[in-house]
Protein backbone atom coordinates (compact mmCIF):
# COMPACT_ATOMS: atom_id res chain seq x y z
CA UNK A 1 0.00 0.00 0.00
CA UNK A 2 0.87 3.46 -0.73
CA UNK A 3 3.05 5.56 2.16
CA UNK A 4 0.94 8.52 3.27
CA UNK A 5 3.10 12.10 3.20
CA UNK A 6 1.75 13.42 6.41
CA UNK A 7 -0.61 11.09 8.00
CA UNK A 8 -2.44 12.57 11.45
CA UNK A 9 -3.71 10.03 13.66
CA UNK A 10 -6.53 10.98 16.72
CA UNK A 11 -5.27 14.84 17.26
CA UNK A 12 -7.07 16.40 19.79
CA UNK A 13 -6.23 19.81 21.48
CA UNK A 14 -7.98 22.64 23.60
CA UNK A 15 -6.97 26.08 24.44
CA UNK A 16 -6.63 26.90 27.90
CA UNK A 17 -6.93 30.20 29.24
CA UNK A 18 -8.33 31.96 32.42
CA UNK A 19 -11.66 31.97 31.65
CA UNK A 20 -11.64 27.69 31.02
CA UNK A 21 -10.87 25.42 28.13
CA UNK A 22 -11.42 25.86 24.55
CA UNK A 23 -11.87 22.15 22.87
CA UNK A 24 -10.83 23.28 19.31
CA UNK A 25 -9.94 19.59 17.64
CA UNK A 26 -11.62 16.27 18.68
CA UNK A 27 -10.30 12.53 17.74
CA UNK A 28 -8.87 14.39 14.15
CA UNK A 29 -7.19 11.18 11.89
CA UNK A 30 -6.33 11.66 8.04
CA UNK A 31 -3.78 10.87 5.30
CA UNK A 32 -2.27 12.87 3.21
CA UNK A 33 -0.49 11.37 -0.14
CA UNK A 34 2.20 12.82 -2.51
CA UNK A 35 0.67 14.90 -5.20
CA UNK A 36 -2.69 15.78 -3.76
CA UNK A 37 -4.45 18.95 -3.54
CA UNK A 38 -6.82 18.86 -0.40
CA UNK A 39 -9.14 21.56 0.41
CA UNK A 40 -10.66 21.47 3.99
CA UNK A 41 -13.63 23.44 4.86
CA UNK A 42 -15.48 23.55 7.79
CA UNK A 43 -17.71 26.32 9.89
CA UNK A 44 -15.84 29.36 10.94
CA UNK A 45 -13.72 28.84 14.09
CA UNK A 46 -14.11 25.06 13.89
CA UNK A 47 -10.89 25.19 14.42
CA UNK A 48 -8.90 24.70 10.51
CA UNK A 49 -6.36 26.62 11.32
CA UNK A 50 -5.33 25.47 14.84
CA UNK A 51 -4.97 22.14 12.90
CA UNK A 52 -2.64 23.80 10.26
CA UNK A 53 -0.92 25.21 12.98
CA UNK A 54 -0.06 21.87 13.96
CA UNK A 55 0.56 20.13 10.76
CA UNK A 56 3.38 22.93 10.45
CA UNK A 57 4.73 22.23 14.09
CA UNK A 58 3.81 25.48 15.62
CA UNK A 59 1.21 24.09 18.46
CA UNK A 60 1.87 20.91 19.51
CA UNK A 61 -1.12 17.92 19.53
CA UNK A 62 -2.49 17.06 23.30
CA UNK A 63 -3.10 13.75 22.16
CA UNK A 64 -2.17 11.97 19.13
CA UNK A 65 0.42 12.04 16.45
CA UNK A 66 1.03 14.05 13.52
CA UNK A 67 3.83 11.62 11.43
CA UNK A 68 5.30 13.28 8.39
CA UNK A 69 7.19 10.68 5.96
CA UNK A 70 8.93 13.25 3.80
CA UNK A 71 12.50 13.38 2.48
CA UNK A 72 14.42 13.30 0.02
CA UNK A 73 16.45 10.18 -1.75
CA UNK A 74 19.12 10.45 0.43
CA UNK A 75 17.25 11.18 3.61
CA UNK A 76 14.91 8.12 3.31
CA UNK A 77 17.00 6.15 5.67
CA UNK A 78 15.97 8.23 8.24
CA UNK A 79 12.85 7.99 10.56
CA UNK A 80 9.54 9.89 9.31
CA UNK A 81 10.19 12.72 11.22
CA UNK A 82 7.24 15.46 13.72
CA UNK A 83 7.47 18.44 11.72
CA UNK A 84 9.21 21.61 13.73
CA UNK A 85 8.89 25.27 12.89
CA UNK A 86 12.56 25.42 11.14
CA UNK A 87 11.66 22.64 9.32
CA UNK A 88 11.79 23.52 5.47
CA UNK A 89 9.83 20.69 3.73
CA UNK A 90 6.68 22.21 4.34
CA UNK A 91 5.69 26.13 3.29
CA UNK A 92 2.90 27.72 4.93
CA UNK A 93 1.25 30.81 2.86
CA UNK A 94 -1.24 32.78 4.98
CA UNK A 95 -4.12 34.64 4.39
CA UNK A 96 -1.80 37.93 4.03
CA UNK A 97 1.57 37.83 2.05
CA UNK A 98 3.76 39.24 4.34
CA UNK A 99 6.17 40.91 2.33
CA UNK A 100 8.56 43.68 3.98
CA UNK A 101 7.48 46.68 2.23
CA UNK A 102 11.24 47.85 2.32
CA UNK A 103 12.61 45.12 0.55
CA UNK A 104 12.33 44.78 -3.33
CA UNK A 105 10.24 42.05 -4.36
CA UNK A 106 13.62 39.50 -5.49
CA UNK A 107 14.54 40.57 -1.67
CA UNK A 108 11.37 39.31 -0.33
CA UNK A 109 11.32 36.12 -2.15
CA UNK A 110 14.47 35.24 -1.44
CA UNK A 111 14.31 36.07 2.20
CA UNK A 112 13.16 32.56 3.45
CA UNK A 113 16.47 31.15 0.83
CA UNK A 114 18.32 33.63 3.40
CA UNK A 115 16.80 32.82 6.79
CA UNK A 116 17.17 28.99 6.54
CA UNK A 117 21.53 29.75 5.02
CA UNK A 118 20.03 27.97 1.90
CA UNK A 119 20.99 31.20 -0.21
CA UNK A 120 23.28 29.44 -2.85
CA UNK A 121 24.05 30.72 -6.74
CA UNK A 122 21.55 27.69 -8.00
CA UNK A 123 18.80 28.82 -5.48
CA UNK A 124 19.22 32.35 -6.43
CA UNK A 125 19.08 30.97 -9.88
CA UNK A 126 15.82 29.11 -9.18
CA UNK A 127 14.12 31.96 -7.60
CA UNK A 128 14.76 34.05 -11.30
CA UNK A 129 13.45 31.37 -13.06
CA UNK A 130 10.07 31.62 -10.83
CA UNK A 131 9.86 35.44 -11.23
CA UNK A 132 9.89 35.00 -15.23
CA UNK A 133 7.69 31.66 -15.17
CA UNK A 134 4.80 33.44 -12.88
CA UNK A 135 5.68 37.14 -14.77
CA UNK A 136 6.46 39.35 -11.83
CA UNK A 137 10.31 39.10 -13.39
CA UNK A 138 9.83 42.65 -14.61
CA UNK A 139 8.55 43.53 -11.23
CA UNK A 140 11.80 41.76 -9.36
CA UNK A 141 13.19 45.81 -8.37
CA UNK A 142 9.73 47.09 -7.43
CA UNK A 143 8.31 47.21 -3.52
CA UNK A 144 5.75 45.21 -2.71
CA UNK A 145 3.64 48.31 -2.50
CA UNK A 146 4.27 49.08 -6.29
CA UNK A 147 2.16 45.71 -7.19
CA UNK A 148 -1.48 44.44 -7.14
CA UNK A 149 -2.98 42.48 -4.36
CA UNK A 150 -2.79 39.10 -6.97
CA UNK A 151 0.74 39.78 -7.80
CA UNK A 152 1.94 40.30 -4.34
CA UNK A 153 0.13 37.02 -3.44
CA UNK A 154 1.89 35.42 -6.29
CA UNK A 155 5.17 36.80 -5.29
CA UNK A 156 4.90 35.10 -1.33
CA UNK A 157 4.13 31.70 -3.19
CA UNK A 158 7.11 32.21 -5.27
CA UNK A 159 8.87 32.74 -1.69
CA UNK A 160 7.43 29.77 -0.66
CA UNK A 161 8.50 27.56 -3.58
CA UNK A 162 12.01 28.47 -3.79
CA UNK A 163 12.66 26.43 -0.34
CA UNK A 164 11.38 23.64 -2.33
CA UNK A 165 8.79 21.83 0.43
CA UNK A 166 7.19 18.99 0.15
CA UNK A 167 4.25 19.69 1.93
CA UNK A 168 2.32 23.10 1.14
CA UNK A 169 0.01 24.74 3.52
CA UNK A 170 -2.50 27.38 2.59
CA UNK A 171 -4.84 29.40 4.84
CA UNK A 172 -7.16 31.22 3.12
CA UNK A 173 -4.57 32.58 1.00
CA UNK A 174 -7.31 34.56 -1.39
CA UNK A 175 -9.50 35.61 0.94
CA UNK A 176 -7.79 39.13 1.32
CA UNK A 177 -8.75 39.55 -2.48
CA UNK A 178 -11.40 40.89 -4.38
CA UNK A 179 -14.27 38.56 -6.08
CA UNK A 180 -12.68 38.95 -9.40
CA UNK A 181 -9.00 39.23 -8.45
CA UNK A 182 -9.75 36.13 -5.97
CA UNK A 183 -10.72 33.86 -9.19
CA UNK A 184 -7.97 34.45 -11.49
CA UNK A 185 -5.44 34.62 -8.67
CA UNK A 186 -6.67 31.25 -6.78
CA UNK A 187 -6.43 29.36 -10.80
CA UNK A 188 -3.41 30.68 -11.25
CA UNK A 189 -1.89 29.76 -7.95
CA UNK A 190 -3.81 26.35 -8.16
CA UNK A 191 -1.75 25.73 -11.74
CA UNK A 192 1.18 26.53 -10.42
CA UNK A 193 1.15 23.87 -7.71
CA UNK A 194 0.00 21.23 -9.85
CA UNK A 195 2.46 22.08 -12.39
CA UNK A 196 4.94 21.40 -9.99
CA UNK A 197 3.72 18.63 -8.64
CA UNK A 198 3.43 19.97 -4.92
CA UNK A 199 1.14 18.36 -2.46
CA UNK A 200 -0.72 21.01 -0.86
CA UNK A 201 -3.17 21.23 2.12
CA UNK A 202 -5.70 24.50 1.70
CA UNK A 203 -8.20 25.98 3.90
CA UNK A 204 -10.73 27.55 2.26
CA UNK A 205 -14.32 29.10 2.92
CA UNK A 206 -15.44 29.10 -0.27
CA UNK A 207 -17.11 25.95 -1.34
CA UNK A 208 -16.76 26.73 -4.96
CA UNK A 209 -13.11 27.49 -4.64
CA UNK A 210 -12.63 23.67 -3.16
CA UNK A 211 -14.24 21.96 -5.54
CA UNK A 212 -12.86 23.84 -8.73
CA UNK A 213 -9.20 23.62 -7.07
CA UNK A 214 -9.06 20.64 -5.16
CA UNK A 215 -8.86 16.62 -5.98
CA UNK A 216 -10.30 16.04 -2.09
CA UNK A 217 -12.07 17.51 0.28
CA UNK A 218 -12.20 17.56 4.14
CA UNK A 219 -15.44 18.29 5.89
CA UNK A 220 -14.90 19.34 9.50
CA UNK A 221 -17.66 19.75 12.01
CA UNK A 222 -18.33 22.78 13.95
CA UNK A 223 -15.82 23.34 17.28
CA UNK A 224 -14.23 21.00 19.00
CA UNK A 225 -13.28 20.35 15.06
CA UNK A 226 -14.08 16.33 13.91
CA UNK A 227 -13.53 15.00 10.61
CA UNK A 228 -17.13 14.76 9.02
CA UNK A 229 -16.37 13.35 5.94
CA UNK A 230 -13.45 12.67 3.02
CA UNK A 231 -14.85 13.57 -0.27
CA UNK A 232 -12.72 12.56 -3.56
CA UNK A 233 -13.73 15.32 -6.41
CA UNK A 234 -14.11 13.94 -9.76
CA UNK A 235 -14.81 16.82 -12.29
CA UNK A 236 -15.16 15.26 -16.26
CA UNK A 237 -13.43 17.97 -18.56
CA UNK A 238 -11.26 18.45 -21.52
CA UNK A 239 -9.97 21.83 -20.34
CA UNK A 240 -9.32 20.81 -16.39
CA UNK A 241 -7.89 24.78 -15.66
CA UNK A 242 -9.59 25.83 -12.37
CA UNK A 243 -11.78 28.38 -13.45
CA UNK A 244 -12.75 25.97 -16.46
CA UNK A 245 -14.00 23.24 -13.97
CA UNK A 246 -16.55 25.60 -12.48
CA UNK A 247 -18.23 24.92 -15.91
CA UNK A 248 -18.40 20.75 -15.53
CA UNK A 249 -21.88 19.21 -15.25
CA UNK A 250 -20.73 17.88 -11.68
CA UNK A 251 -19.84 20.82 -9.81
CA UNK A 252 -23.16 21.59 -8.48
CA UNK A 253 -23.73 18.39 -7.35
CA UNK A 254 -20.67 18.73 -4.88
CA UNK A 255 -21.61 22.20 -3.97
CA UNK A 256 -24.91 20.55 -3.27
CA UNK A 257 -23.58 18.18 -0.75
CA UNK A 258 -21.01 20.23 0.55
CA UNK A 259 -23.59 22.54 1.60
CA UNK A 260 -25.35 20.03 3.04
CA UNK A 261 -22.82 19.17 4.96
CA UNK A 262 -22.15 22.48 6.49
CA UNK A 263 -25.70 23.73 6.75
CA UNK A 264 -26.57 20.43 8.89
CA UNK A 265 -23.58 22.14 10.95
CA UNK A 266 -25.62 25.12 11.00
CA UNK A 267 -28.80 23.57 12.42
CA UNK A 268 -26.61 21.50 14.94
CA UNK A 269 -25.39 25.38 16.23
CA UNK A 270 -26.16 28.46 14.21
CA UNK A 271 -22.47 29.21 13.93
CA UNK A 272 -21.53 29.04 10.15
CA UNK A 273 -20.81 32.62 9.06
CA UNK A 274 -18.31 31.63 6.14
CA UNK A 275 -19.67 33.00 2.11
CA UNK A 276 -20.22 30.80 -0.80
P1 LIG B 1 -10.89 28.51 12.09
O1 LIG B 1 -9.56 28.67 11.46
O2 LIG B 1 -11.64 27.27 11.71
O3 LIG B 1 -11.78 29.72 11.89
P2 LIG B 1 -9.34 28.51 14.58
O4 LIG B 1 -8.52 27.29 14.45
O5 LIG B 1 -8.68 29.81 14.34
O6 LIG B 1 -10.67 28.37 13.69
O7 LIG B 1 -9.95 28.56 16.05
C1 LIG B 1 -10.72 27.47 16.61
C2 LIG B 1 -11.32 27.90 17.90
O8 LIG B 1 -10.33 28.08 18.89
C3 LIG B 1 -12.09 29.22 17.79
O9 LIG B 1 -13.31 29.08 18.47
C4 LIG B 1 -11.20 30.23 18.46
O10 LIG B 1 -11.96 31.18 19.14
C5 LIG B 1 -10.40 29.37 19.43
N1 LIG B 1 -9.04 29.90 19.55
C6 LIG B 1 -8.17 30.11 18.53
N2 LIG B 1 -7.00 30.58 18.98
C7 LIG B 1 -7.14 30.66 20.34
C8 LIG B 1 -6.28 31.09 21.39
N3 LIG B 1 -5.03 31.49 21.15
N4 LIG B 1 -6.76 31.03 22.67
C9 LIG B 1 -8.03 30.62 22.92
N5 LIG B 1 -8.89 30.19 21.96
C10 LIG B 1 -8.46 30.23 20.69
MG1 LIG C 1 -8.74 30.25 10.34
Amino acid sequence: MEQPLLELKDICYSYHSLEGETPALSHVSFRIYKGEFTAIVGPSGCGKSTLLNMIAGLTAPESGEIIFHGGSPEQVTQQPCTLTPSCPRIGYMLQHDHLFEWRTIYQNVILGLEINHMLTPERKERAIQLLKDYDLYKFRDKKPNELSGGMKQRAALIRTLVLEPELLLLDEPFSALDYQTRLSVSSDICSIIRSTGKTALLITHDLSEAISLAGRILVLGRRPATLKCDIPVRLTLTDDSPLASRNAPEFKDYFNRLWKEISDENHRQPEFSGKI
